[in-house]
């Protein structure tokens, strides 16, 4: 597969034409960041999202305020962009079909379409050759009754639209799945084998055109009620024999989906000495996301060069290089929670510790749950990036980890 190369800046013979413009579907945090990386490079960019404010839409030079599936403002966007991305996996897979016919599109439709379905997600996961939880596919009520006994307790995931541990239900027993599936609506679900967790990792990596490949080291991941809260990113967070085979997992499966962009990979890392740990092995992949990733922010401020730079590159067919951490940093992601008593988080007090660097998005309402910003701690050792992250988190009331 091959793609154009759009330089940044002005076109034209004297440099005084207009700049090259890229596009996103979507405009959350994701895209705000794109957007941001792209114009720092001399990128114009145009954002399409239903939202009138949005994070993205708030920044970027153009806005094109619709549905995803509407045909006007998706050939608006074809004509103001020479290249388009998406920032999350829940875009229409159509509406990429249509984006792709006219100007390159990464991550492709097709790519999309397999990571915003967790069944087709686990068909290519097991095809790439990586372990995955063990699962069964829930679609008729013949399949609920015949799953295995093995997998219960088990977690049942829609096979669609979940994020943020939205779309699951724990379930014990036959009685808890049935009852699961009737809140779920009865919509395509995957009851997952509920693993013993020692830890949470992620791989973030980014694919070219001409399939150049780069990563960066494995994050360390902290969940609390299914919402990612701490990403703790150094060398040695984790045994180097798992983060080493986590890499090349991660890659195996973006060149196995022929994947152009930036791609995230989740995984879990199972318990020693259980019988999970013994018949799977140490890791499993959870799930995969086909943009830059929460766990993946750390970068913007503890790498030369971050996901976003890289989701640009991939984009405009521009060399890559292997990014550099040249700081151990933890990140703590900055949910509604913190605001819903009206008051304004003490910012001054966290920014007086050193090394803290503050994003929030621009949301204006807060809400539980919500990510409204993140805040990446910066040191020379991880052990001075973790003190200070457990400081900031007291000022802001964020529990120890
Ligand atoms: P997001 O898109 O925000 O990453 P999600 O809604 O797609 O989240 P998952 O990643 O599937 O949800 O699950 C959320 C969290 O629930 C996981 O990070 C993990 O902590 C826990 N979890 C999910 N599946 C399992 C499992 N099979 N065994 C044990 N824990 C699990
Ligand atoms: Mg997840």
């Amino acid at each position: 597969m091959s793609g154009p190369i759009l330089l940044p800046g002005a076109t034209g013979l004297n440099g005084s034409g207009q700049p090259t413009t890229l596009g996103v579907m979507g405009g959350g945090q994701l895209g705000r960041m794109f957007v941001q990386a792209a114009q720092a490079m001399g990128y114009f960019t145009v954002v399409l999202d239903p939202d009138v404010i949005s994070p993205a839409g708030l920044v970027s030079h153009y806005h094109i305020q619709t549905d995803y599936l509407d045909q006007q403002g998706l050939a608006q966007l074809m004509q103001r962009c020479a290249a388009v991305t998406t920032e999350f996996e829940n875009v229409p897979a159509p509406a990429l079909v249509t984006l792709g016919a006219a100007r390159p599109t990464a991550p492709s439709a097709d790519a999309v379409a397999i990571a915003q379905d967790r069944i087709k997600e686990k068909a290519h996961l097991a095809r790439s050759g990586v372990p995955v939880a063990p699962y069964a596919v829930i679609e008729t009520a013949a399949q609920l009754n015949a799953v295995a006994d093995q997998l219960l307790p088990g977690i049942l995931k829609t096979a669609r639209l979940g994020y943020d541990g939205k779309g699951q239900v724990r379930c014990h027993n036959r009685t808890e799945l049935a009852s699961a599936w009737d809140t779920l609506k009865n919509v395509p679900c995957v009851l997952e084998q509920m693993l013993p967790l020692a830890a949470e990792c992620s791989v973030i990596v980014a694919r070219g055109w001409d399939g150049e490949v780069v990563h960066f080291a494995p994050q360390l991941n902290l969940h609390r009620e299914g919402i990612l809260a701490v990403t703790e990113a150094y060398a040695g967070n984790m045994p180097p024999v798992l983060a080493n085979q986590a890499v090349e997992a991660a890659k195996n499966i973006a060149a196995e989906l022929n994947y152009v962009g930036v791609l995230c990979v989740e995984f879990f890392v199972l318990a020693e000495d259980t019988p999970e740990s013994d018949a799977i092995g140490a890791l499993v992949v959870n799930e995969m996301a086909p943009r830059p990733h929460n766990s993946g922010h750390y970068t913007l401020d503890a790498c030369d060069v971050s996901q976003f730079d890289l989701q640009v590159r991939t984009l405009a067919g521009l060399p890559l290089a292997q990014p550099r951490q040249h700081s151990a940093a933890v990140m703590l992601n900055l949910l509604g929670d913190l605001w819903v008593d009206g008051a304004t988080p003490r910012w001054d007090q966290v920014l007086a510790l050193p090394g803290v660097h503050l994003h929030l998005y621009g949301k204006l309402k807060a809400s539980k749950g919500r990510k409204m910003g993140h805040l990446t701690v910066t040191a020379a050792s991880p052990e001075q990036a973790r003190s200070t992250a457990l400081a900031a988190a007291g000022v802001l009331g964020i529990a120890p980890f």
